[in-house]
């Protein structure tokens, strides 16, 4: 077993408690995701961490070899859509979306299992954030004021894991990286199969 594979399970069990928290928020709102018109699919999210890239990589290590080919191809093309709209155009669907459904639904990273109820965070210095539910959100259930997703344990948690992680592999560099990016790119350090085709490395 790899020195991380502990902490990618220790993300599953985190990735679990997410969505049970998301589902006890949507059933107390009477909210429904039924994939609307206007997936957040196609939002332009960014990922930061490096246990989540490697969580990733391993979903896309247990598809079939001729999937992975045209998963990589369908991502570089995305990639390059998206640099072409200079970072500011419209996103392009992320290429782990198929005939609108997620092809790694059990390996989709942390933004993409709670997007779409209003939530709360609580900062160190005691401020309470809020951020509003998807448009779908607020077509079915309203502006909601309430807020029944507190982010702020899930937060926490995934910022433990990393911290962990990075410590374990040496790893200091910055992530920003779309889904896209994530499956062309290759990150110093990952012992997940590299993509065929171009990779860049981030040191
Ligand atoms: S990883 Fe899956 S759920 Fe997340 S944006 Fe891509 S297709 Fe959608
Ligand atoms: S979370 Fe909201 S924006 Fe995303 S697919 Fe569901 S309803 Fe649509």
């Amino acid at each position: 077993m790899q020195a991380f594979e502990g902490i990618l399970e220790e993300l599953a069990q985190l990735y679990n408690r997410m969505d049970q928290a998301y589902a006890q928020a949507a059933l107390a709102h009477g909210f429904v995701c039924a994939g609307c018109e206007d997936s957040c699919c196609q939002t332009r999210f960014y990922h930061h961490t490096l246990v989540e890239y490697l969580h990733l990589k391993k979903g896309v290590s247990l598809l079939a070899p001729a999937e992975q080919q045209r998963l990589f191809q369908r991502a570089a093309r995305t990639v390059e859509e998206m640099g072409a709209a200079d970072g500011r155009g419209p996103s392009a669907m992320c290429p782990l979306n198929e005939a609108g459904r997620c092809i790694l639904y059990a390996y989709r990273p942390m933004i993409c299992r709670l997007h779409g109820i209003p939530h709360q965070l609580r900062r160190p210095d005691g401020l309470r954030q809020l951020g509003p539910g998807c448009g779908d959100f607020d077509r079915q259930c309203g502006r909601s004021t309430d807020v029944f997703l507190d982010r702020t344990p899930l937060y926490a948690g995934l910022a433990d894991l990393e911290r962990r992680l990075r410590r374990q592999r040496a790893f200091e560099g910055k992530i920003k990286l779309s889904i896209a990016q994530m499956l062309i790119h290759k990150i110093e350090g990952n012992d997940a199969a590299p993509p065929a085709g171009e990779t860049h490395e981030i040191p």
